[in-house]
C-alpha cells in the first residue's frame, strides 16, 4: 500500500518539501540560536551569566533533538514495529531525479491512455459517418427514385396532353361543318344530307371527324379489337332520302328493325360527322365504348354500354354544338 502511493511523483513531491523544510530548519534553527546566545552573552549583565549558560545549554540541547527527530522517530516506529516513514523507500526516493523518472513514465502513461482515447473516439467517429453516409446514400436513392417518377409522370402527362392537343384542338371547315378548338358546330337551320353538306374524307365523312375515328380505330388495333367504321351511305354519310327511308322504318316500325332515326335533314350522319360502328367481339365493344372519351368521340344514344343503352354502334364528335 505505502509503496503503492510512493510510486506516485506528487506524493514523493510533498516529501521532497518536507524534506527541504527539514533541512531549513536544520539551518536556521542553529544560526537563530548562535545569534540570541551570542546576544545573551554580549549584552547581559555578568552576575547572571550562570543563568545565560545554562539557557544557553538547554538551547544547545533543544538543537541536538531537532537533529534527531526523524532519527528517533525512526527509532521509534521501528521499536514499536509499524512502518517508517524516515526509513522507507518513500523517503529516500524522495529526490528530484527519481520524481523526474516517475513524472515521464506518469506522462508517457496518460499519453497512453490518451491516444487509447483517441483511437476509441475515431472509431466511434467512423462508425457514425458510415451510418450516416449509408443513410444519405439511401436518401438520395429515394430522392432519385421519386424524382425519376415524377418526371415520368410529368412526361407522361405532356405526351397526353400534346396528344389531347392533337385531337381535340382541330380548326377548319369541312362540308358545312365549322370546327373551332376542336368543338364541332353544325348549320343551326341547315338540312343535312342534301347537296354541300358531304365531307371530304371517305364516305363523305368530316375530315376532322375522320381523322378522330381512325386514331380510334387504330388504337383499338393495337389493343387487339376490330371496329369497323360506318363505310356506306347507310352508316357513314347519309343522303337525305336515306334519312327519309330510314325515318319511315322507325315511325312505322316496318323495316330496319324500327331502329331509332333522326328526322329527316337533323341526322348528324347527314353532315358526315355520325358513324355506326361494327364490333368484332363484345371486348371490343367494350373498349370502344370505355377509351372513346381519349379520342375526342363519344356514343350519345348510349348511357351505359354494359346497362342501359340504345344504339351501342352509334358514334359522335365528343363536343358538338349549333351555330
Ligand atoms: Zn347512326
Amino acid at each position: 500500500m505505502f509503496m503503492n502511493v510512493c510510486d506516485s511523483s506528487g506524493t514523493l513531491s510533498v516529501i521532497l518539501m518536507i524534506k527541504h523544510v527539514i533541512t531549513f530548519f536544520k539551518i536556521l534553527v542553529p544560526i537563530i540560536l548562535i545569534l540570541v546566545s551570542a546576544y545573551d552573552l554580549f549584552f547581559t549583565v555578568i552576575d547572571v551569566k550562570n543563568k545565560v549558560y545554562s539557557k544557553i545549554m538547554k538551547r544547545m540541547i533543544a538543537l541536538v533533538c531537532i537533529f534527531f527527530i526523524p532519527t528517533f522517530l525512526g527509532l521509534f516506529f521501528n521499536l514499536i514495529g509499524t512502518s517508517n516513514l524516515f526509513n522507507s523507500s518513500c523517503w529516500t526516493n524522495a529526490n528530484t531525479e527519481t520524481i523526474a523518472v516517475l513524472r515521464n513514465q506518469e506522462k508517457l502513461a496518460e499519453e497512453a491512455e490518451e491516444a487509447a482515447e483517441a483511437a476509441e473516439a475515431k472509431k466511434a467517429e467512423e462508425l457514425r459517418k458510415n451510418i450516416e453516409e449509408t443513410r444519405e446514400e439511401y436518401r438520395k436513392k429515394n430522392e432519385e427514385r421519386a424524382a425519376e417518377e415524377r418526371r415520368k409522370q410529368e412526361e407522361q402527362k405532356q405526351q397526353q396532353g400534346a396528344d389531347d392537343a392533337t385531337l381535340y384542338h382541330e380548326n377548319g371547315k369541312d362540308g358545312m361543318v365549322e370546327v373551332i378548338n376542336g368543338v364541332f358546330y353544325k348549320p343551326v337551320n341547315g338540312k343535312s344530307g342534301v347537296e354541300g353538306s358531304k365531307g371530304s374524307a371517305p364516305y363523305g365523312y368530316n375530315k376532322y371527324f375522320y381523322n378522330r375515328l381512325m386514331a380510334f380505330v387504330n388504337a383499338g388495333k393495337a389493343a387487339g379489337h376490330t371496329i369497323n367504321i360506318g363505310a356506306n351511305d347507310y352508316v357513314a354519310w347519309r343522303p337525305y332520302a336515306k334519312q327519309e327511308y330510314f325515318y319511315n322504318c322507325y315511325i312505322t316500325k316496318s323495316c330496319n328493325n324500327g331502329n331509332l332515326a333522326a328526322v329527316p335533314g337533323t341526322s348528324n350522319h347527314g353532315w358526315g360527322i355520325a358513324s355506326d360502328l361494327s364490333f368484332g367481339s363484345p371486348a371490343a365493344l367494350y373498349w370502344a365504348h370505355d377509351n372513346c372519351s381519349k379520342f375526342g368521340l363519344r356514343f350519345p344514344i348510349c348511357e351505359n354500354v354494359r346497362g342501359s343503352c340504345v344504339e351501342n354502334w352509334h358514334i359522335e364528335p365528343a363536343e358538338l354544338k349549333s351555330k
